[in-house]
């Protein structure tokens, strides 16, 4: 889905960068030169954020701001400079952010804020305090930068929440609570989530000081004394998810095979692990395949590496896409493995049999160089709980299928 944005500015070199970056980070853009403009474009278009200009010819003194707050548009003001004066106007409103333009980061920073309106709509929050007014207010300010927001009114149901919600990103907690203090609360999160999965936001109105070391101690990745002031609580927050994004994304780098964007090795065992446990709780047969192209150096020999490299990125799609309910990884050159969450072993042989027919018939479409090639298969089914094992298991058997001639699935 496309978001439309609206840039209400009268300098037409300014509107084309910030048109320019908006483009860039993924909005349709309409500008308007003036105030009469905006209305007219807002009267007939629905914009996801504005970012609105505070001196427009025919509005002097910023009323383009209340228009599009009006319209229920979460607004980016863009002003000269800002002295006291115009900041007090500004702050009287609840918009999104409001930027210098004289500022040399100005256009960088607008780049940021317009990339983090969207994604905050997949960034859950959960806001803890016993106060209903202080958590209204919380959950206003985060509405208006389109977090989705949970809350809870103490530690207890906080923890509840967080249960049944698992992807919670960040936990904003008031220390002053009944039944359970932020900071023990802060101190039970830790012990079930690490920082990498979650940011803790601590809150407090007592002015003891080392109330925010306590809070810090526990767990805490940052921490406001209330009353706070809008702008620096929009900043810690979004520091603090920018902060969970970039670990994710450094995550998912290490996790992933660089050339199949396949889950990788690490990852695979990791994940296999962690499910071989519950398996064996549940006294559940876990089990396993192994995938092996059939001469594949010939293929490197005859067509070069590269066609090698395409025919593994070709087979790789299929084979995430045919395993998709199960844990499908790369383990390395072109051995590829499967976990299944299937315990039915007759049916798993007939679906792996199925995609060892389908790369027979149909791997000439994975390359320029139209490479037909086929698949050895090795299946390992039993009481084993440890991934190292049920891979070798898994590995005899995809010998026996080398030497019974290739093409074929062994159990
Ligand atoms: P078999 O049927 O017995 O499996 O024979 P094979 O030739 O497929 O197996 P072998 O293990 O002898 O050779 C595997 C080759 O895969 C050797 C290696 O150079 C190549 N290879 C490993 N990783 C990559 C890769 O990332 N890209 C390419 N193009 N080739 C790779
Ligand atoms: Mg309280
Ligand atoms: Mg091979
Ligand atoms: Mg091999």
């Amino acid at each position: 889905m496309t978001r439309k944005i609206l840039i209400i500015e009268d300098t037409p070199t300014i509107a084309r960068v910030q048109k320019h970056i908006a483009t860039t980070v993924g909005y349709d853009v309409d500008i308007a030169g003036s105030l009469a403009q905006a209305k007219e474009l807002i009267s007939k278009n629905n914009y996801f954020c504005a970012v609105v200009d505070f001196i427009l010819p025919d509005a002097p003194q910023g009323e383009a701001v209340p228009c599009t707050i009006e319209a229920q548009i979460p607004t980016i003001v863009m002003t000269g400079n800002i002295d006291a004066k115009t900041r007090d106007i500004v702050e009287k409103y609840p918009i999104i952010d409001y930027i210098t333009k004289e500022n040399k980061q100005a256009y960088h920073y607008l780049e940021k804020q317009l990339q983090r309106l969207p994604r905050n709509e997949n960034v859950k929050v959960l806001v803890v305090d016993d106060s209903a007014s202080a958590r209204l207010h919380i959950c206003s300010l985060l509405k208006r930068h389109k977090y989705q927001i949970l809350q809870a009114s103490d530690g207890i149901e906080a923890l509840a929440v967080l249960e049944q919600t698992p992807d919670i990103a960040v936990i904003i907690a008031d220390n002053e609570m009944p039944n359970m203090n932020g900071d023990e609360l802060c101190g039970e999160i830790r012990r079930l989530y690490s920082n990498d999965e979650k940011a803790i936001i601590g809150i407090s109105g007592s002015n003891a000081v080392h109330l925010s070391a306590r809070f810090l101690k526990s767990g805490a990745n940052d921490y406001l004394r209330k009353p706070f002031n809008n702008e620096e609580f929009y900043c810690r927050l979004s520091q603090n998810v920018d902060m969970l994004e970039q670990i994710a994304t450094i995550r998912l780098q290490a996790n992933t095979d660089y050339l199949t964007k396949l889950p990788n090795r690490r990852y695979f065992f990791e994940e296999a692990e962690k499910s071989l446990k519950k398996m064996q709780k549940k006294e559940l047969t876990p089990s396993l395949a192994m995938l092996d192209i059939d001469h594949f150096k010939a293929i490197n020999d005859t067509y070069g590496h590269d066609a090698g490299d395409e025919v593994l990125r070709g087979l790789a799609i299929s084979f995430a896409k045919y395993f998709t309910k199960d844990l499908a990884a790369r383990l390395g050159g072109e051995e590829f493995a499967v976990y299944f969450n299937d315990t039915n072993k007759d049916e798993v042989l007939k679906r792996l049999d199925n995609f060892r027919h389908f790369v027979e018939l149909n791997s000439p479409e994975f390359s320029k160089e139209k490479i037909q090639f086929t698949l050895s298969i090795g299946y390992a089914h039993g009481p084993v709980y440890q991934i190292d094992q049920l891979l070798k298991q898994a590995d005899i058997k995809l010998y026996d299928a080398k030497q019974n001639g290739r093409n074929c699935v062994m159990s």
